[in-house]
């Protein structure tokens, strides 16, 4: 096992992530390199490295998914790694290659787990030969629609048809009757192969209330492996996650330590390295199937950081150089609670319309225990081409109810004056009732849709509805989900993330 101390990393990715990226690269004395597209100009990652190349314009793929590029400019600049934050190229396995074959360090797993793990067919049959439970269902390679609907029969219905390169809830159908699995079907495939280029698809048992559970883990080159815990992020909105917290309140110590061992389990099993995150459905009897493998950073990582005290990007890259990690599973310690929100530059309001313009303020917040992982400061323009999260919030409590109470008080202060934001949709969620008492299954979002667009709605918004009331004569309708769909802008622009 060779060590080579990384002193320079280029950062493959942009806005928050880099950010957070650089944070401990200058913690631990090592160079930063960052990347933008020339419409980014202005934003704060194109300046925070100590060396910046722009990527030039045009769609992704000649910009941040140009792998040749990017490696290029590493090589050029003097670059010995690369980070590649999440989304992106980030569980591209042919990247990590490529930076391997370039002479770099990638930070994060071997091309191999990332081919293993990134594809939810192999991943499941890795899975099972493991023996974690996997969801029952076909992941074969027979695609004839009259085989499937066979298969879908077989297992029971409701299934969930699911896109085998998926991600971000992409090419996902449910199918309650016999006679919508064709048009389920031909609808999943469709959304498949635009988004991934690939339109296999797998079956799975549609589980009716499940929860959200992933461990986060954490492997060296040394064959240790680790878990940092649970993280539960159940509150989505599209399958998309948008409140994560640690720990579950529907994880107790038995439950953690079966889930834990599982994954842990998966990660000796196939020899992984780096940091990872082992996705797994929780159902109400208490069983729990295996989801998928993040073979990455996750958008969701402050909630571990709070509640573990580590820094995960710190550990990426000891691993990455070949450092054994310093502690045993005992050392790591869960302490109080942490919740993250993810705001949205988007109107919940009305449909979740995207929103675009100048932020004219974000605003700071004093109370205690948060952090802000932002990638834009006063005066930026949020526009179309890129993600639209403009933030993550996070807090910390020695309670559920405390982090709750304080990032609820801490989103009154992060403002985003200038754009419509989630910020108050977020809001309602952390203080509605059922929230505050843990119930907090996948359909909770739609589940308590009405509470969420109406209640407890801020004094401005009450003035906004009037005046929009009186403009619109429409105002009150409530939105149905086919108008979610075509409304979906981000949804339909290639910026969109695989996350
Ligand atoms: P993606 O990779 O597109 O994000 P996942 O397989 O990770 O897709 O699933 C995303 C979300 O979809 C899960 O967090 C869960 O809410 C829901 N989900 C996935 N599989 C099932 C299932 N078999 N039954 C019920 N819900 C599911």
């Amino acid at each position: 096992m060779t060590t080579k101390k990384i002193t320079k990393i280029l950062i493959a990715n942009r806005g928050e992530i880099a950010l957070r990226v650089i944070q401990t690269a200058r913690e631990m004395g090592i160079k930063t390199v960052t990347l933008y597209s020339d419409e980014e100009v202005g934003l704060p990652h194109c300046l925070a490295g100590d060396e910046s190349f722009s990527l030039g314009s045009g769609p992704l793929k000649e910009t941040y998914l140009n792998q040749d590029k990017i490696i290029a400019i590493a090589r050029s600049c003097g670059a010995d790694a690369v980070h590649p934050g999440y989304g992106f190229l980030s569980e591209k396995s042919s990247f990590a290659k490529k930076v391997k074959d370039a002479g770099l360090i990638f930070i994060g797993p071997s091309p191999e787990s990332i081919d293993l793990m990134g594809d939810k067919k192999t991943s499941k049959i890795k899975i099972q030969e493991l023996g974690v439970p996997s969801i029952p269902g076909y992941h074969g390679d027979n695609q004839e629609i009259s085989f499937l609907i066979k298969e879908a029969k077989k297992i029971g219905l409701p299934v969930l048809i699911k896109a085998s390169a998926g991600g971000g809830g992409k090419g996902m159908r449910i199918v309650y009757e016999e006679n919508e699995f064709q048009q389920a079907l031909e609808g999943a495939k469709r959304e498949a192969m635009n988004a991934f280029g690939d339109d296999t698809v797998l079956l799975e048992k549609y589980i009716t209330s499940p929860r959200h559970i992933e461990i986060q883990v954490m492997s060296d080159r040394h064959g240790n492996h680790f878990h940092l815990y649970e993280r539960e992020c159940s509150i989505q909105r599209r399958y998309q996650k948008i409140v994560e917290e640690s720990p579950s309140s529907a994880v107790s110590p038995e439950l953690r330590a079966k889930m834990t061992e599982a994954a842990i389990k998966i990660t000796r099993g196939i020899n992984y390295e780096g940091a990872g995150t082992i996705e797994l459905i929780l159902d109400t009897d208490g069983s729990f199937y295996f989801l998928e493998m993040n073979t990455r950073l996750q958008v969701e990582h402050p909630v571990t950081e709070m509640v573990t005290g580590l820094d995960l990007v710190r550990l990426q890259i000891m691993v990455a150089q070949g450092d054994k990690l310093p502690f045993t599973q005992n050392d790591i310690k869960q302490r109080g609670h942490a919740i993250e929100v993810r705001l949205y530059a988007e109107d919940p309001d009305n449909g979740f319309l995207p929103s675009i313009g100048t932020i004219k303020k974000i605003g700071k917040t004093t109370v205690r225990d948060t952090r802000l992982d932002c990638g834009y400061v006063d005066g930026n323009a949020v526009t179309i081409s890129f993600d639209p999260m403009l933030a993550k919030l996070i807090s910390w409590g020695e309670s559920r109810e405390v982090a709750a109470q304080k990032l609820n008080l801490a989103l009154n202060d992060i403002l985003f004056l200038g754009l419509r934001t989630n910020r108050d949709y977020l809001k309602r969620i952390l203080t509605l009732p059922e929230f505050l008492s843990g119930t907090t299954y996948t359909h909770f979002v739609k589940t308590y849709e009405d509470k969420l667009q109406k209640k407890q709605a801020s004094k401005e918004q009450r003035a906004l509805a009037v005046a929009a009331f009186l403009l619109k004569k429409d105002q009150g309708k409530s939105v149905s989900s086919h108008e979610f769909k075509t409304n979906s802008v981000w949804e339909r622009l290639s910026g969109f993330r695989n996350i």
